[in-house]
């Protein structure tokens, strides 16, 4: 999984997202997930959060001008094979980063962030519309949570099935292919997978652990770097669930920022 025979690290990952200056989630995740992985990170930063393991105290938005500023100083010279995009916070943002992808052609794994564990809104409100107007039809690969489905489609899924008829509403609204999390279930948490028309139920473990801040985001970047090396989705897909569940396990009990990948040892 870590790619340490690999003395070459292949592919190319643009996260777009925003800081967690506890380095649990968003950005500092996906750069750390992209990097132990054998990949290149780049990242667009789309705001700032001043948060702790207690909540997010205070969210500061870059200019929609700005984040397109970076986008282009990174697509006209890096490039990207993959983009996984984060924490949008806005409308005007959540539309130009869609057009940029359907422009540039690229192959962006959608985490629709609305909002944070603690509750705090991650998503202006006006945005839900332009997620699901302009950024469902670009996406590769959506992966939402179940409170994340329910705002997008208005199901609020309690069984396998309802997830299953969830996800395909996400691809009715343009979605290509969809990974629902279900995490936020009671008992046995199964994951959805929804390739085109094929369909699977992925299983999870559960761990007795602090450190699940920033899953969601870590989850979505082992994906984003698996494409980016050349792994079709659904092994992708497995070998990123792999990647949490051991990052999960491996994390200390008592570590810092509660995210799973601080603590691999
Ligand atoms: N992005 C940022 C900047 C965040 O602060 C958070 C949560 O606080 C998230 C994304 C979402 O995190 P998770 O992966 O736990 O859903």
């Amino acid at each position: 999984l870590f790619n340490r025979n690999n003395p070459a690290p292949n592919g190319n990952v643009l996260t777009i997202a925003g800081s967690d200056c506890s380095g649990g989630a968003g950005i500092q995740a996906d750069i750390k997930t992209i990097t132990l992985l054998g990949s290149y990170a780049s990242s667009v930063l789309t705001a700032l959060t001043a948060q702790n393991t207690l909540g997010v105290n205070d969210t500061y938005m870059v200019h929609t001008d700005f984040v397109m500023k970076q986008l282009e100083a990174v697509l006209d010279d890096i490039g990207a094979d993959t983009v996984k995009t984060g924490m949008l916070s806005w409308g005007g943002i959540v539309s130009r980063v869609a057009k940029v992808i359907e422009e540039r052609s690229l192959l962006a794994v959608v985490d629709p962030v609305m909002v944070a564990k603690g509750g705090e809104s991650l998503l202006d409100k006006e945005a839900h519309d332009s997620l699901i107007s302009r950024l469902l039809p670009q996406s590769y690969l959506l992966t939402p949570n179940l409170p994340e489905v329910e705002v997008m489609t208005g199901i609020e899924p309690r069984t396998i099935g309802e997830m299953i008829e969830a996800g395909r509403t996400l691809q009715e609204l343009g979605a290509r292919n969809v990974l629902i999390k279900g995490g936020h279930l009671h008992g046995d948490a199964t994951d959805i997978l929804l390739l085109g028309e094929e369909e699977y139920q992925l299983n999870n473990q559960r761990f007795d652990t602090i450190n699940t801040h920033g899953t969601g985001c870590t989850l979505s970047s082992a994906i984003a770097t698996f494409l980016a090396q050349g792994y079709p989705l659904k092994q992708a897909v497995e070998r990123g669930k792999r990647f949490v569940s051991l990052a999960i396990e491996k994390s200390t009990p008592n570590g810092r920022g509660h995210g799973p990948v601080n603590h691999i040892q």
